[in-house]
């Protein structure tokens, strides 16, 4: 069982560590495994970072627009000393003191495993390009980055997804994080009370007449941190809190962020206290619609395959998200990662393998019309 190459290529880019922003290794390990494929690649900088995005192009014989596939080459931590093990029943898992890193080379592997047997058999497929981000953890921070104008490809499949084989995200949201500052006054709230401004009953206040968890349907509110204070006889000057909002209309989104903003702003003004904003757009939302070529092929190759396809919106972004702002439309398919960003993550061979021939089946179809 040790000899099956799935399980050979993912043991040996498992064992590398590659947090987001330090895929060096990883990436090296990478382009040798790509290379002999007759693959053509070339690597950005990404600024802060040990390593770049990684893109490459295969040319093929059957016609139509290449296709894109992506995995990121980035994992969480806990991850330094990682090893896959492969159980009697076809589980991969790590020893339990890290994560296993299936997400994301469980994506990584399927994308090379099909390249290769596609070489060997000489099958004609289609024209591929490939983008193996860095970064993504960081919401999607070294695809945002890319240069697309390389890329020729409308339609894209990312290898990034948890649930069963057959299952697809055709949408995903925006997700927008913010961090709010009430500045008040400092002073001994014993002796002089009346010259203080308590900034920590301005956040209060503000947090305690809006609505948090899904205060409207389809949308989430989080407030997810809150410092402040120095002692408990001072009144504080300073409270911030973290928070982000996150839907699949992007609109909403910023729509309920005039809402909390305005709130803050007025309850703070109530005792005089100062709000300060910083926001950021994280990832924007999607939707690949469904007579879009990528979900045709995606369900002409699940028949195929004899594997159903379910297609639906995901709450979690990927690099999928900055690929659709640059008109590619893509969907991010499920490639056996299970209980990811968790030291219980785990992968299927089975599942690779299912994966890999899906994949196969989608790069030997012709155009979808
Ligand atoms: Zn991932």
């Amino acid at each position: 069982m040790q000899s099956n190459p799935l399980f050979n290529t993912f043991n040996k880019l498992a064992s590398i560590y590659s947090p987001s922003f330090d895929e060096r290794e990883l990436c090296d390990a990478l382009k040798a495994l790509l290379s002999p494929l007759g693959v053509s690649f070339e690597e950005d900088t990404i600024q802060g970072g040990s390593c770049g995005n990684l893109f490459g192009r295969l040319a093929g014989e059957l016609n139509g627009e290449p296709i894109l596939l992506s995995s990121h080459m980035d994992t969480v931590e806990p991850a330094r000393g990682k090893q896959a093990i492969l159980h009697e029943d076809g589980r991969i898992t790590s020893d339990g003191t890290t994560i296993l890193g299936a997400d994301n080379i469980s994506g990584i592997c399927i994308i090379l495993e099909a390249l290769r047997r596609i070489r060997e058999a000489g099958t004609p497929h289609r024209s591929v390009e490939l983008l193996f981000p860095v970064a993504e953890e960081r919401y999607g921070a070294g695809s945002a980055l890319f240069d697309y104008s390389k890329v020729k490809a409308h339609t894209a499949f990312v290898l990034d997804l948890s649930g069963e084989i057959g299952t697809a995200a055709n949408a995903a949201p925006t997700i927008f994080s913010f961090e709010i500052t009430a500045a008040g006054k400092a002073s001994h709230s014993g002796l002089a009370p009346q010259n203080g401004i308590n900034a920590i009953t301005a956040v209060a206040s503000a947090i305690s007449k809006l609505s948090w968890g899904e205060p409207e349907q389809g949308l989430t509110a989080n407030i997810g941190l809150i410092k402040g204070g120095e002692l408990g006889n001072i009144i504080p000057a300073l409270c911030s809190v973290t928070g982000e909002i996150r839907s699949l209309n992007h609109n909403a989104v910023l729509k309920h962020w005039q809402r909390v903003k305005a709130t803050f702003e007025q309850e703070a003004e109530k005792i005089g206290a100062t709000p300060e904003f910083t926001f950021k757009t994280e990832i924007t939302a999607y939707e690949t619609p469904m007579d879009s070529t990528a979900v045709k092929l995606f369900k002409k190759a699940c028949e195929k395959s004899g594997i159903t396809a379910g297609i639906h919106p995901t709450l979690g972004g990927s690099d999928n998200n900055n690929f659709a702002l640059h008109g590619i439309e893509g969907l991010v398919l499920a490639c056996s990662m299970h209980e990811v960003h968790s030291v219980r993550e785990y992968a299927l061979l089975q599942e690779l393998e299912q994966c890999t021939e899906l994949l196969i089946n989608i790069l030997t179809e012709e155009e979808a019309k």
